[in-house]
């Protein structure tokens, strides 16, 4: 193994720059997912890009800088920035809550490396490219949901051997200024170009002699669960999502879903469980791709005999058999559906269009079949939906945990701080009874920096203002701690310690809020000061693992003589 210096660095910003510094009551925006308010967990994207650019003799390196700040307060960024020096750095603008992150961090590179060109990609910076190119910071913008191709291609105009107009997908400034878009012409039909991301990641650790940046979110280290990626794209069209089927037409020129061979996905299976016994999530509902698309993937997964939890994603009720395939194939297998309000009426507004007997049909056939835990997924802040329907959807929770039991695990939590750009809610937000609030991507890196998670919300809607939405998110979020203390899904001292910083939560939300409406600007912000060291105890309260979105590992964390094999080339 040949130590290397990197030619293209990969990097993943904080949702806010610098979010150690900033007074900010911590949101339960992330609650649902394995990151923390940082939104440190980078898209499963990177490693495919990396492994892509290495395939084609471009050294990449990927640093999550989030998660370097993250677990160390004293962290220096700029410092540690200022050593890198590749040719250019590609940073992630998939999801809008990193647009303050993006923004900053960019410039930030920018006043230390003026002349190392910055590549920005994703969906965000896909809707927003040409706005991103008002920022001096940015230099390129790469369109489209699969960037492999356009990303190698910008390289080589780096390298001097092409010119920016050969690079499809790709938005630039000219030599005068102006911009000039290329057309979106790579959207490719099929996945099976996508190469051995894992090897890739597993190697590059050691090429680049760096263990702590490549880790995808803060405990990564001591809970190593991986994704595998099933297909880019999605069938569905639900209202509020960015990768749905019109917002991904609009956007990524993306008219069907592309997906991954099941070989491609028996073979990350099979390499993931030779070094971790850690849970796979796979990334995608198989469904998506048709009855015997899924069965295919199960029957190949099946023959690699994977002992981890394997974590299956269901976007819309699955046949019978489905399950019973699961089970006959898995020893250990779990499932996660969304179906976001216990109300048929809300849930089809959504674009969802199952009502609860076939959602509770389908979770009876799943524990019938072995699943061992069932996450159910409900939101807060839709169309249709008002305080007393939130709390009616804690009311389901509890009718689902009597008939169900402790194996079906729900969940609820705000939906997003912003709307996804391009999704339907954000095309036609009249038709479903939405106001967007911030507008320009200023607005929205403006707002992430609100002292009150409230202010950051981007919309509201005609049945529940964002006040409204801050307010019924801690009594849903309190009634279903205590439900799932009762029920035996969490213990009493964990249950006990999330009301605490709930409660403290509201608490402070309260004193921001009251500082919020002292006349005096200078006032407002040294009595908001006086709150940042409360804030940064409240932020690192969160930093606990989240068990309940957790599945057990089946054995050690790491096989570490098989990913010695694994880096000779043994297997
Ligand atoms: S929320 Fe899930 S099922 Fe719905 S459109 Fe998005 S990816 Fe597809």
């Amino acid at each position: 193994m040949v130590f290397a210096k990197p030619e293209l660095v990969l990097l993943h910003p904080p949702s806010v720059y610098d979010f150690r510094k900033i007074t900010a009551v911590p949101s339960p925006i992330s609650d649902l997912v394995p990151s923390t308010p940082a939104f440190e967990l980078y898209p499963i994207g990177f490693t495919f890009l990396g492994e892509y650019l290495e395939r084609n003799g471009i050294n990449t390196r990927i640093v999550n800088l989030a998660q370097r700040m993250l677990e160390d307060e004293g962290f220096d960024a700029p410092s540690f920035l200022s050593k890198l020096r590749p040719r250019a750095f590609g940073l992630d603008f998939h999801w809008l809550t990193h647009a303050q992150g993006v923004l900053e961090v960019s410039r930030i590179l920018k006043e230390i490396h003026p002349d190392i060109p910055i590549i920005l990609g994703g969906y965000s910076a896909t809707f927003f490219h040409r706005e991103l190119l008002n920022y001096p910071q940015i230099d390129y913008v790469i369109r489209g949901d699969s960037t492999e191709v356009p990303l190698l291609k910008t390289m080589e105009v780096l390298r001097g051997a092409a010119s920016p107009e050969e690079v499809p997908n790709l938005t630039y400034r000219e030599g005068d200024g102006s911009i000039r878009e290329n057309p979106l012409s790579y959207v490719p039909a099929g996945l099976e170009y996508l190469g051995d991301n894992y090897r890739y990641a597993i190697r590059s650790v050691f090429k680049y002699r760096d263990w702590k940046s490549p880790r995808a979110f803060w405990n990564w280290w001591s809970y190593p669960i991986t994704m595998v990626l099933t297909c880019r794209g999605c069938t569905r069209d639900c209202g509020f999502c960015g990768g749905s089927s019109s917002a991904l037409l609009e956007l990524c020129g993306r008219r069907q879903p592309a997906f991954r061979p099941p070989e491609r996905i028996a073979y990350d299976v099979s390499l993931i469980s030779k070094f971790t016994t850690a849970p796979i999530f796979l990334v995608g509902d198989l469904q998506q791709g048709g009855r015997d698309y899924a069965m295919n993937t199960i029957e190949l997964m099946s023959q690699v005999d994977p002992k981890n939890h394997l974590v299956f994603e269901l976007f819309s009720p699955a046949p019978r058999e489905f399950f019973d395939r699961l089970g006959s194939s898995f020893d250990n297998f779990d499932l996660q559906i969304s179906p976001d309000s216990h109300d048929p009426e809300i849930r089809e507004l959504l674009g969802k269009d199952y009502d609860n007997d076939e959602l509770e049909r389908n979770i009876g056939w799943a524990l019938e079949a072995g699943c061992k835990k069932l996450d159910v997924f409900f939101m807060i802040g839709l169309p249709g939906q008002t305080r007393d329907s939130v709390l009616e959807t804690v009311d389901y929770c509890a009718y689902l945990l009597r008939n169900f039991g402790p194996r079906l695990n729900p969940f609820i939590g705000p939906l997003a701080p912003f709307i996804d750009p391009g999704c339907p809610f954000f095309r036609q937000p009249d038709k479903y009874g939405i106001r967007l609030i911030h507008r320009t991507l200023e607005d929205y890196a403006q707002a992430a920096l609100s002292p009150h998670w409230r202010d950051m919300l981007g919309y509201e809607t005609r049945w529940m203002s964002r006040q409204d939405i801050v307010d019924v998110t801690y009594e849903a979020l309190l009634e279903l701690n205590a439900l799932k203390s009762k029920n035996g899904l969490l213990s009493p001292k964990r249950a006990a310690l999330n009301e605490r910083r709930l409660r403290d939560t509201v608490s402070l939300l309260k004193l921001v809020d009251d500082i919020l409406e002292l006349p005096d600007a200078g006032m407002r912000r040294r009595e908001l000061e006086k709150l940042s060291e409360e804030c940064r105890r409240l932020r690192q309260r969160l930093y606990l693992p989240k068990e309940e979105l957790m599945w057990p590992l089946t054995g050690s964390r790491f096989r570490m003589l098989n990913i010695l094999r694994i880096l000779m080339g043994w297997i």
